[in-house]
């Protein structure tokens, strides 16, 4: 039963690989989840794995989650807990539900084909429990190190989860999972069971590869005499051929998102609303997004996305952006901040990226090269030119000018005009450039000066 109070939920990376779109879907909906219900987001670094964690990545981490505009309530580390993972370990050993083997990766795969070969399921057949103290010492003189294995009770766990609602797992056809390693280091699993035990998480929402973990999980908590969380196991983002996204790989990294020049609101949108019951649209903030999810109706079939859906997400994001929040980047190109507002007004439909910005800015401030298409047009804008100051009305009244002096109307009217006054065939609409570039740099560009 989920508590009344309000939810606790958990990221819980591994520090071993940047962060990519895949990872993002289940921060954010652990976010978005809290968000909705006044709950707090905890970020765990399982970082038990010290040979591939690094500090590096932890710090990739923090700052890609960042970026996504996720800030987490409170931070842990599993590498600072495992004194607490220790004595979990010797309550489980006191119950007879930790038990020491010593069989080889060799050994074991050997095993693995005989069963196969006899047409049993390949699982670990325990032989290690019947080792008596005498046993045992004799393997560890030949220099033997023990690794730690749960005994799974061979009934079904069952769970109502979140997305997938009525779930189980047979844990009689699962091999004991290994919890701790010959070299005393711990995996993910019984970790894992300790911190969501001890730091009182309410809800375990991840993706849909851990559903047969939470089958042996819930042993643990049950063992360990914890309450059992409530789960919600998401279906897993993948790419439209159905190929997964590996954070090893780097594919669609969240870095390499934000170098793109992708928002991270587009990205958000691409990582929360593929695979849900909602359009998948560009949503602008995190709690209009958290409002969208309803974890009960995520499909259940794999989130296939197309990266390039995000090229249409970002731009219909720009195009309702308002300019405070392009500003910095904006001064950064160099728009000065009295222009800001109308240059971005006038742009931002015709942008992908907010970095394409920079090249209409160039556009407004030159030098520019004019491209003179058809002289006697130019002339009679020229010499219509109207005095400053010039507003978004200029436009209209200065063309509706050169067209009753030339009869020219339509494209023949503008492309030359356009060509001149930019040096481009294409571009937002003149009407909000054109005060931009102002009476002396138009007057110049007509007369085809570079300016
Ligand atoms: N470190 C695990 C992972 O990244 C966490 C899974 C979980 O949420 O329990 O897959």
């Amino acid at each position: 039963m989920a508590p009344s109070s309000a939810p606790l939920v958990r990221f819980a990376p591994s520090p071993t690989g940047y962060l990519h779109l895949g990872n993002a879907r289940p921060a954010l909906l652990n976010v978005l989840f809290a968000r909705a219900r006044g709950g707090r987001f905890l970020l765990r670094l399982d970082d038990t794995d010290r040979e591939r964690s690094t500090e590096a990545f932890a710090a990739a981490i923090e700052e890609d989650l960042a970026w996504l505009g996720i800030v987490p309530d409170a931070r842990a580390r599993q590498s600072e807990r495992v004194a607490t993972y220790d004595e979990a370990a010797d309550r489980l050993r006191a119950k007879g539900r930790l038990y020491a083997c010593y069989e080889t990766q060799e050994e074991l795969e050997r095993r693995r084909k005989r069963q196969l070969g006899r047409g049993l399921p390949p699982i670990y057949d325990r032989a290690a429990l019947s080792l008596g103290d005498a046993d045992r010492a004799a393997l560890e003189a030949q220099g033997r190190r023990p690794h730690w294995r749960f005994k799974l009770d061979h009934r079904t766990v069952e769970w109502d989860d979140l997305v997938r609602g009525q779930s189980h797992v047979d844990c009689a056809s699962l091999s004991d999972p290994v919890l701790i390693r010959e070299d005393g280091s711990y995996l993910y699993t019984l970790p894992s069971v300790v911190d969501d035990a001890g730091m009182g998480i309410t809800h375990v929402i991840r993706g849909e590869d851990h559903v047969t973990n939470t089958g042996v999980q819930v042993q643990i908590f049950e063992a360990l005499g914890a309450p059992v969380p409530v789960f919600a196991h998401h279906n897993l983002l993948t790419t439209a051929d159905g190929e997964g996204l590996s954070k090893r790989l780097g594919h669609l990294s969240l870095r390499s998102l934000r170098e793109a020049g992708y928002e991270p609101a587009a990205v958000r949108s691409l990582a929360v609303l593929t695979g849900s019951a909602e359009a998948i649209r560009a949503v602008a903030g995190l709690d209009e997004l958290a409002a969208l999810v309803d974890l009960a109706r995520t499909s259940r079939a794999p989130a296939r996305f197309d990266p390039h859906e995000l090229d249409g997400l970002n731009a219909r994001l720009l195009h309702a952006m308002p300019v405070e929040e392009a500003a910095a980047r904006l001064s950064a190109m160099g728009v000065p901040d009295e222009a800001a507002a109308a240059f971005w007004e006038a742009v931002r439909a015709n942008l992908g990226k907010v970095a394409e910005a920079a090249d209409w800015w160039r556009v407004v401030a030159g030098p520019v090269a004019p491209v003179i298409a058809d002289a006697a047009i130019v002339a009679a804008a020229s010499e219509t030119l109207p005095p400053e100051p010039w507003g978004p009305e200029t436009w209209k009244s200065w063309s509706a000018a050169v067209r009753e002096r030339t009869g020219a109307k339509g494209k023949a009217l503008f492309m030359p005009l356009r060509l001149a006054l930019t040096g481009l065939d294409h571009g937002p609409d003149l009407a909000g450039l054109l005060p931009l570039i102002g009476r002396e740099r138009a007057a110049r560009r007509l007369a085809g000066e570079a300016a």
